[in-house]
C-alpha cells in the first residue's frame, strides 16, 4: 500500500486525483478542503461525509497536527509569541502583530536555520529540518484558532516568512505554501499581502522571479560591503553583493515589485557615514525600501544596537542621499519578538 499523504500539504486538484484514483467520487475533495479550513481535523468529525469514506480517508491521508507550547502577550501592544512543538518533538516559533491594515502573522519556514547570520538568535541552535507546507500553514491555524477564543470575527489578513529558517533554503515546501494559503478555499491571503524573506541566496531569488508570484521580497542587507557583510553573513561569501544586487534588480524590473532591504544598525559597525555613503551608492537610482532597525542584542556576539538618535541621523543621511529609508516601528519590545529566542530557550532545556 502506498504511503499516507500528507493531506494539509495538498492542492484540492491532487486531493481530488487520488480519491478519484481510489474510486471515490472527485467532488467530495472540496468538502474535505473546506472541512480542513474550519478546523476539523479528525476524518470523524467530516459528518457531510458517508462513514465508509470517512474510513478510506483514514487509510490514504494524515492530517499534520502540532501543539501549543507557549504563548507570551505583550503589554505595550498586541503582539504574542508562540512556540509550537512539531509531531517529531522540534520546536518552532510565530509572532503575531497588530498594524492598522490588520493582523501580520511571522512564520518559521525550518526548524533551525543553516544560514548561520551573526546577529540571530536562530543559528545558533543548529539546523533540523525543513517544515512540510503544512506546518507552515498550522502556525497560522493555531494562531486563528487562539485568538477567535477571545474575538471570533479574527482573521490573519498578512504574512511574512521572516521567522525561524531561510524560506527560499526550503524552496518548493515555501512555494507549496504560498499557493495554498493564496487559496480562496483556504485562507485567501492575497499575494500582495504576503512578503519573504531572504538572507541572498541568489539563484533561489531568480527562481522566485520565474514563478510569477507576486509577492514582496525582502532582503536582509546590513552591510553595504562586502568585508563588512562577509563578517556578519556567511551566505554572502557564495553570492557576494556584485551578484545579489544585481538579481534584486532584475526581480524588480521583471516583477515591478519593489524590494525591501533589511539593515539592523549595529552601533559603531555599520552605522557609520561612510556605511550611509556606499549603501546610497549600491541601492541609489533603482525601485527599493530600506527599513532600518537596532539589532537584536542576543548577547554572544557583541553587536550593540545604536540609539534612537543613530537611527534617526542614518535615516536621514540615507535621506539625504536620495534613498527611501524609514525606521521600522519596534512592536512587541518587551517580550523581545526578534526570532529564534523562544526555541533557543525551550531547546536549551531538552534532554
Ligand atoms: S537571520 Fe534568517 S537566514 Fe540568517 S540565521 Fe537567522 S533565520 Fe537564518
Amino acid at each position: 500500500m502506498n504511503e499516507k499523504q500528507d493531506l494539509l500539504s495538498l492542492y484540492p486538484e491532487e486531493i481530488r486525483q487520488i480519491l478519484t484514483e481510489n474510486g471515490v467520487a472527485g467532488y467530495r475533495a472540496g468538502q474535505i478542503f473546506a472541512w480542513l479550513y474550519r478546523g476539523v481535523r479528525d476524518f470523524d468529525q467530516m459528518t457531510d461525509l458517508p462513514l465508509p469514506l470517512r474510513e478510506k480517508l483514514k487509510d490514504l491521508f494524515y492530517v499534520e497536527a502540532f501543539r501549543d507550547e507557549a504563548c507570551i502577550a505583550s503589554r505595550l501592544d498586541e503582539t504574542r509569541k508562540y512556540l509550537f512543538t512539531l509531531s517529531d518533538g522540534e520546536y518552532v516559533e510565530s509572532v503575531l502583530l497588530s498594524y492598522k491594515h490588520g493582523y501580520s502573522v511571522c512564520l518559521s519556514t525550518q526548524a533551525g536555520c543553516r544560514m548561520g547570520c551573526r546577529f540571530c538568535a536562530s543559528s545558533g541552535l543548529g539546523f533540523a529540518r525543513h517544515l512540510r507546507p503544512s506546518e507552515i500553514l498550522l502556525q497560522i491555524d493555531a494562531i486563528t484558532r487562539e485568538r477567535q477564543r477571545e474575538d471570533p470575527s479574527f482573521r490573519v489578513s498578512h504574512v511574512v516568512l521572516m521567522g525561524i529558517g531561510e524560506p527560499l533554503d526550503n524552496y518548493d515546501n515555501v512555494i507549496r505554501f504560498l499557493k495554498l494559503v493564496n487559496r480562496k478555499e483556504g485562507f485567501g491571503i492575497g499575494y500582495r499581502n504576503i512578503s519573504l524573506s531572504t538572507c541572498g541566496l541568489v539563484p533561489r531569488i531568480r527562481d522566485l522571479e520565474r514563478e510569477g508570484l507576486p509577492v514582496t521580497l525582502s532582503v536582509s542587507l546590513h552591510a553595504p560591503n562586502n568585508a563588512l557583510r562577509d563578517s556578519m553573513m556567511p551566505v554572502n561569501r557564495r553570492y557576494p553583493l556584485e551578484e545579489l544586487i544585481p538579481a534584486c534588480r532584475e526581480f524588480t524590473r521583471k516583477t515591478g515589485r519593489r524590494i525591501s532591504f533589511e539593515y539592523a544598525l549595529i552601533h559603531n559597525v555599520n552605522d557609520t557615514p561612510r556605511c550611509a555613503e556606499e549603501l546610497i551608492g549600491l541601492l541609489g537610482g533603482w525601485m527599493n525600501h530600506i527599513n532600518l532597525i537596532p539589532v537584536n542584542e542576543t548577547g554572544n556576539n557583541g553587536y550593540k544596537a545604536g540609539s534612537r538618535g543613530d537611527l534617526a541621523a542614518f535615516c536621514a543621511l540615507l535621506e539625504r542621499g536620495g534613498l527611501n529609508a524609514t525606521i521600522r516601528r519596534t512592536l512587541g519590545a518587551d517580550i523581545s519578538a526578534a526570532c529564534g529566542q523562544l526555541r533557543r530557550t525551550k531547546s536549551a532545556g531538552k534532554g
